[in-house]
């Protein structure tokens, strides 16, 4: 056999090994349940998980350990991330994610706070360019990372029934980003047809600005005005934690979001 063809036929069986190998480590991951001190720490700390229908609690508690294997918690301004802490960010990000096909491939670290955080943002204005020091509970950055205050991701979390949670915010946001940008045009679920959701998600993002311009309350966060991503992740707050006030202010973006994460919280007890 001539050096080359062996060398490809080498390379080639070494390429495959390694794509195999890691398909079962991430089948593996996967299949592993949580154990008894990691669920009772989940249960605490994102109540809203305990609402989960009993066919999906498998299916997520796999995906909480692939994400605390693929991610890196890098604790900032002196925090010591603990386990706990860990195990609360992971829940919260795969509750979204529980029954879906999507997965945060591009994912690898999320930054941890102690609380809220100062960020440099470049704003453009025609040619010029300003930086400005603005202070934020998270932050979501294309194919990562995600930034996160832990005093708030922990107070958002406890509190499942009041339709902000940061967490599931800067979640959305890397969910959206999948499909290569962030603009509030995730990639479907299989079935879904991309042209309902555009339909249904530029009338109710129109109605949702046209109210907030007016000045009147609103029951989707009055932030999701801000652009077509931030209506989507507000959204996605309010699906999770307010799902019957979603659904009877804006029935189809509700029934599309149902579709899109193939999860119907109204349904859970
Ligand atoms: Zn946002």
């Amino acid at each position: 056999m001539p050096l080359f063809l062996f060398l490809c036929v080498v390379l080639g069986g070494a390429a495959l090994w390694w794509i195999w190998s890691r398909r079962r480590a991430r089948a593996a991951l996967l299949a592993q349940p949580l154990s008894d001190w990691a669920r009772q720490v989940v249960a605490r700390e994102v109540p809203l998980t305990r609402r989960l229908p009993l066919f999906l609690r498998e299916r997520f508690e796999g995906k909480v350990n692939l994400f605390l294997h693929q991610v890196e918690f890098i604790g900032c301004d002196g925090l010591d991330v603990t386990d706990e802490m860990r195990l609360s960010i992971a829940a919260q990000a795969c509750l979204l994610v529980a029954n879906s096909d999507a997965w945060y491939r591009d994912l690898r670290t999320v930054l941890v706070y102690p609380g809220a955080f100062q960020s440099l943002r470049a704003e453009r204005q025609g040619y010029v360019v300003t930086e400005r020091r603005t202070v934020r509970l998270g932050e979501s950055w294309q194919h990562g990372p995600v930034v996160l205050s832990w005093q708030h991701s922990e107070a958002g979390a406890l509190d499942e029934g009041d339709g902000r949670n940061v967490v599931l915010h800067e979640f959305a946001h890397q969910l959206d980003g999948l499909s290569g940008q962030t603009d509030g045009a995730p990639l479907m679920a299989r079935g879904q047809s991309f042209a309902a959701w555009r339909r249904v998600i530029v009338e109710a993002f129109e109605r949702h600005l046209r109210q907030v311009q007016a000045g009147r309350r609103t029951v989707i966060d009055a932030y999701g005005a801000e652009g077509p991503e931030e209506f989507f992740a507000v959204s996605i707050e309010l699906f999770f934690e307010r799902p019957e006030a979603l659904q009877a202010d804006e029935p189809d973006l509700y029934a599309q979001l149902v579709a899109l994460l193939r999860l119907d919280p109204l349904r859970w007890d």
